[in-house]
C-alpha cells in the first residue's frame, strides 16, 4: 500500500504545517488550547460561554438531547487552520463567537459551533477517524459559516454582488469546503455586514432583485428554500460521491481496506480530486456558483458517476477499474482546465 503522506488533512490540502494566526499581527493574547480527545466527548464542540473556552459535547448528557451549533467552514490557511496543536488565538475565539451570535435572534443563548482547529484531534490514529465523521457533523449543525477574506471585505450592496464574490472565492475553489457547503442544512456566508443566507442570495439572485432583502438590515430567518432540501433530492448521488471519496481515500492509502492499489501518478490523484469536487459543484444546490467552463464539464461529471456508481453500489466493478475510469475521465476535463488549491 503506498501513501503520499501520514497525515491524513493532506488528503484535502496543502503539506505545508501551518499555525492559527491573532487576528491582528501585533496582538499577543494567548492561545487556548483544547483536547478533544480527553474531552469525551461524542462531538466536541467550543463553547464560547466559559471563560476560558472550553469543549462540550454536542449530546447533552442529562437530556440525551442535541445541542444546536454552527459549523464553521473555513479555508485553513487563512489564519485558522494548525497543523500542529489543537489551539486557537483568544482574539480568534473572540471574533468567532461575535460571528456566530449574528446568526441568531437570541444572541445570548451563546450557540457553540464546530471547528476543525479545536475539535478534531492532533495525533495521527484518532484524528483520521475523528475526519471520518466530518460528514455527519456538517450535516447535522444547525447553521453551516463560511469564512473567507476575501468575502469578509465585501460590501454585499447586491445580491449579484455576493454571487460573484462566492463564485470567485477560495472558498469555491477547493473541494473540502465545497462539499461542506453542497452537505449543509442551512449555508451562510460572511460578508463585511454580516452574515447572509446562500438561500436569500439565490432568491434575489433569480428574481433580480438588486435591492436585496438585507439591505434594510438583516432578515431574521433565511427564505424557505432550506439547502437541505435541494440536495434530498439527489439521495442517489449523495451515497455515490461517499463512495467516490472513499474510492479516493483508498487510493492515496488513506482508507480502511486493503486494497490493490493501481499504479496511479500523485498528479492523477490530484485530478480525481478535481472531478470530486466537481461532482459536488454539479449539484442543484451548488451549481449557481459554476463557471461557464465548469458548466461545461458537468454533463461528463455526471455520466461518469452514473457508469461507475449506482445509488450506493458500485455497479460491479472492481476498485482498480473504478479508479482507472476516474482517472481517464479526470485526464479528459483536465483538458479544460484544472481547478487551483485542490
Ligand atoms: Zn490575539
Amino acid at each position: 500500500m503506498q501513501s503520499d503522506s501520514q497525515d491524513s488533512l493532506s488528503f484535502w490540502g496543502t503539506n505545508q504545517l501551518m499555525t492559527s494566526k491573532h487576528v491582528r499581527t501585533s496582538c499577543k493574547c494567548s492561545p487556548v488550547v483544547f483536547d478533544p480527545a480527553a474531552s469525551g466527548a461524542t462531538v466536541p464542540l467550543v463553547d464560547c460561554s466559559r471563560n476560558p473556552p472550553a469543549l462540550v459535547d454536542a449530546m447533552i448528557p442529562e437530556s440525551r438531547g442535541v445541542r444546536r451549533y454552527v459549523f464553521i467552514s473555513h479555508v485553513r490557511s487563512e489564519g485558522l487552520g494548525n497543523d500542529l496543536e489543537s489551539s486557537i488565538p483568544y482574539c480568534q475565539l473572540a471574533r468567532l463567537r461575535g460571528y456566530v451570535e449574528k446568526l441568531y435572534d437570541d444572541a445570548l443563548a451563546c450557540v457553540p459551533f464546530w471547528i476543525d482547529t479545536a475539535c478534531i484531534p492532533i495525533k495521527k490514529d484518532i484524528r483520521k477517524s475523528a475526519l471520518e465523521e466530518i460528514t455527519n457533523i456538517v450535516k447535522s449543525a444547525d447553521k453551516v459559516l463560511v469564512l473567507d477574506s476575501t468575502l469578509l471585505n465585501i460590501v454585499p450592496e447586491s445580491a449579484s454582488i455576493c454571487l460573484n464574490a462566492v463564485r470567485n472565492s477560495p472558498w469555491k475553489k477547493r473541494v473540502w469546503t465545497i462539499k461542506e457547503g453542497a452537505l449543509a442544512r442551512s449555508l451562510w456566508f460572511f460578508f463585511s455586514t454580516g452574515p447572509i443566507a446562500w438561500s436569500d442570495i439565490l432568491r434575489q439572485t433569480q428574481e433580480g432583485n438588486e435591492t436585496p432583502v438585507w439591505a434594510n438590515g438583516l432578515p431574521t430567518k433565511p427564505s424557505d428554500v432550506r439547502q437541505g432540501d435541494t440536495f434530498s433530492h439527489s439521495e442517489g448521488l449523495e451515497q455515490d460521491l461517499d463512495l467516490l471519496e472513499k474510492d479516493i481515500e483508498n487510493c492515496f492509502g488513506q482508507g480502511k481496506e486493503p486494497l490493490e492499489i493501481p499504479q496511479v501518478s500523485r498528479l492523477e490523484k490530484y485530478k480525481m480530486r478535481a472531478f470530486l469536487r466537481l461532482a459536488y459543484l454539479s449539484l442543484p444546490c451548488m451549481q449557481p456558483l459554476a463557471t461557464d467552463d465548469e458548466l461545461r464539464r458537468f454533463p461528463r461529471v455526471k455520466d461518469t458517476m452514473r457508469e461507475v456508481y449506482m445509488k450506493g453500489s458500485s455497479k460491479g466493478l472492481s476498485f482498480a477499474n473504478r479508479i482507472l475510469r476516474i482517472v481517464t475521465i479526470s485526464e479528459q476535463l483536465e483538458a479544460l482546465g484544472v481547478p487551483e488549491d485542490i
